[in-house]
């Protein structure tokens, strides 16, 4: 008996294809089934989603092709899987095929049943979890700690767990494991993480506890081969906890019974690419979705909610569970503010911050130094003409990079040598403007030459940025480095302010954050507050060296209320004072924003194409409420050569919006202009605009 199966590919679905194909089959296949089909040429793998066996109206048979193989060895992709999948084409405008072999590890696309019973003959079946035999050490918990896994076990909702850094969350999520994993030995646990430099911590954390068989990684980090195996260990249940970064959320996994999202402001839990999936708001959809099946919770964590969680728990649509205390006794750091207008002209660093660095490492304690821009200084210029160091590919300055004597651009790569005068007039005096962690590298080394450490050496000034750790491992190496002790002043970019456990920082030092405030992205300052909370929580973790822990901000507006929030550690204050902002200026999360981005050879064409699509949805938009704003240039106007343009809606709730947006879709689809379009994208809830 001849079966009809509706299978996804990935076909994206504007190559005019469907993304649900139909092919024969002898018999019925299980939706979830990984199987081979033809496309064209060539072979591909495919995703069964329906199986039928009525002939299906409107198709004729005659012309269909037939299945080419079925990956039998594996057991069908579970519902809740295809339900994801399903909602995350669906709410970020992609194709559900496209969506779904994307989030599948490449090296198991390639395989057809042979190949793949040998990968799974690789695959050691583990015995169930077990309390006795497994369970490494455990710390004593504070009655705030209790009272948390508490709530995680017993929570209909999404839990927001909220402590400072240091208040031990990391315990909570080890022990909220521990319940559901006594509870039922078979249960599994998704931790996800912002960044692949902090998954090796916390696996160490989860291998000791929970044992390392039971414990498997998912990140870009793995080699294919790997990624594969885990993959398969995860969707045959031979992993109980599956710690990983953003993609991870996609992993499958049977038996899900807790979500963890460390970090949950984090901005790398949104996509840029393909689906602008956000795993942090998917991972609420999924653990909602796999309730169905069996319980499962999910938990946020973090010291800097972003204001979205923030006020889903202040409307009760979360449950919010804090750590009001630091472990150990701790104390958070002290405010120091330094008035850059009382400073003299040009100060890299102001002589009291710079006497509180080396009053510290006479101490033989370490200071962090902030500073979000690497290179030297963001642009040269000539004092006589005026000229500055603009790419040529880019509507952007290239960065001058003193150690190499170089100008480089970091949007499009463009590197060239330092000119010895000015291009346009000749003048040989042309000047750096403004200063990035190279600057303030050299500038320390400079000012602090003659102290000597307690062991008689001359302080040491390292650099933390893209610039020196271009890889994992290179930043591995520093930070080792820096936990050694070897460094006395290290000065990088927001990659120093994440996760890492120093025990002799005391003082960390936000140089030139006012760039913020002045931003004209909204979320501007709820990042900067996120960042130099984070930063501070760096400064003294260890409990006697926490009593003179300190936290500088050199500013030219001390009084800016942001700041004021931040000496008093006051998070909600903050959060309170930025959703009244939002409110009455009507923004996310008070209501919901899509860009449509379009690049093409002029602005011209790009904001046409946006417009035209803007013009054919006009009534519809009206009708839905949704306010449809003029294209415009993207902020960075112009990449290599590429000219970019955003189109913004804005809709008073999500259904109204996404059933616009299906429209859009279709406008941009069938647009007269499309030809002259290098590539567009929709991006729902994006990030900046
Ligand atoms: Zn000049
Ligand atoms: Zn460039």
């Amino acid at each position: 008996m001849t079966t009809w199966l509706g299978v996804w590919v990935n076909v994206p679905n504007y190559s005019g294809l469907s993304n649900v194909l139909t092919y024969s089959h002898p018999e019925p296949l299980v939706p979830g089934t990984l199987v081979r089909v033809p496309i064209g040429q060539r072979l591909a793998t495919g995703i069964v989603v329906e199986t039928q066996t009525a002939v299906p109206e409107h198709l004729d048979t005659g012309h269909l092709k037939s299945i080419a193989g079925v990956l039998s060895g594996l057991p069908p992709l579970p519902a809740d899987w295809l339900n994801l999948a399903r909602f995350t084409a669906r709410y970020y405008q992609r194709a559900e095929g496209e969506v779904a072999l994307n989030a599948l590890p490449a090296s198991l696309k390639g395989l057809d049943d042979r190949q793949l019973a040998r990968r799974l003959k690789k695959i050691v079946p583990i015995d169930a979890w077990s309390a006795q035999a497994d369970l490494g050490p455990q710390p004593h918990l504070t009655q705030e700690q209790v009272a948390a896994v508490e709530a995680i076990q017993n929570s209909t909702q999404p839990i927001l767990l909220f402590g400072p850094t240091g208040s031990g969350k990391t315990e909570v999520y080890l022990r909220a494991a521990q319940a559901c994993l006594i509870a039922d030995p078979t249960a599994q646990i998704l931790v996800l993480v912002p960044e692949i430099n902090l998954t090796p911590q916390l696996i160490r954390q989860f291998e000791a506890r929970f044992g390392a068989q039971h414990v498997c990684a998912m990140h870009s980090g793995l080699t294919p081969a790997l990624r594969l195996h885990h993959w398969l260990r995860a969707h045959l249940g031979h992993c109980r906890i599956l710690l990983g970064t953003r993609m991870a959320i996609f992993a499958s996994l049977p038996q899900l019974q807790l979500i963890i999202v460390d970090e949950e402001h984090d901005a790398s839990y949104k996509s840029q690419e393909g689906a602008r999936f956000s795993a942090r708001d998917l991972a609420v959809f999924r653990a909602h979705q796999s309730k169905r099946l069996h319980p499962c919770t999910v938990v946020l964590g973090s010291a800097t909610p972003s204001l979205e969680t923030w006020n889903a728990a202040l409307l009760g649509r979360y449950q919010k569970v804090a750590l009001t205390q630091r472990i150990g006794g701790a104390s958070l750091p002290r405010l120091r503010m330094v008035d850059m207008q009382r400073q003299h002209k040009g100060t890299v660093i102001a002589a009291p911050l710079l006497e509180a660095i080396q009053q510290r490492a006479l101490k033989g304690e370490q200071s962090l130094l902030l500073l979000n821009r690497r290179g030297f200084a963001p642009v040269l210029s000539c004092g006589s003409c005026g000229w500055k160091s603009q790419c040529p590919n880019c509507s952007v300055f290239q960065v001058f990079h003193k150690r190499d004597r170089t100008l480089r651009c970091h949007h499009c790569g463009f590197v060239q040598r330092v000119p010895h005068a000015c291009p346009d007039c000749g003048e040989v005096d042309i000047e750096p403007i403004g200063k990035g962690t190279e600057q303030v590298q050299e500038h320390l080394v400079h000012a602090l030459e003659s102290c000597l450490t307690p062991s008689g050496h001359p302080l040491r000034v390292g650099r933390l940025d893209a610039d020196t750790a271009p890889n994992a491992q290179a930043l591995e190496t520093q930070l080792a480095a820096m936990h050694a002790g070897e460094v006395d002043v290290l000065v990088g970019t927001q990659m120093i302010a994440k996760g890492h456990d120093f025990r002799r920082i005391t003082l960390v030092a936000a140089i030139n954050p006012d760039g913020a405030l002045y931003a004209s992205d909204f979320r501007a300052p709820e990042r900067l507050f996120a960042l130099l909370m984070q930063a501070g929580g760096r400064a003294g973790r260890d409990r006697e060296l926490s009593r003179h822990g300190e936290m500088w901000i050199q500013t030219w507006i001390p009084e800016h209320p942001l700041f004021e929030a931040l000496a008093n550690h006051d998070f909600a204050g903050f959060a309170q004072r930025q959703l009244q902002e939002r409110e009455s200026a009507q923004l996310p999360p008070f209501v919901h924003h899509a860009l449509v981005r379009a690049e093409a050879k002029t602005q011209e064409i790009a904001q046409g194409f946006l417009n035209d699509a803007a013009q054919a949805v006009a009534t519809e938009a009206i009708a839905l409420g949704i306010t449809s704003y003029p294209a415009i240039p993207m902020t960075t106007a112009r990449v290599a050569n590429v000219e970019r343009a955003q189109w913004l809606l804005e809709a008073p709730a999500r259904p109204a919006l996404l059933q616009l947006l299906a429209q859009v879709q279709f406008a941009l689809q069938t647009s007269a202009s499309r030809r002259r379009i290098n590539r567009w994208a929709i991006d729902v809830d994006p990030l900046s605009i």
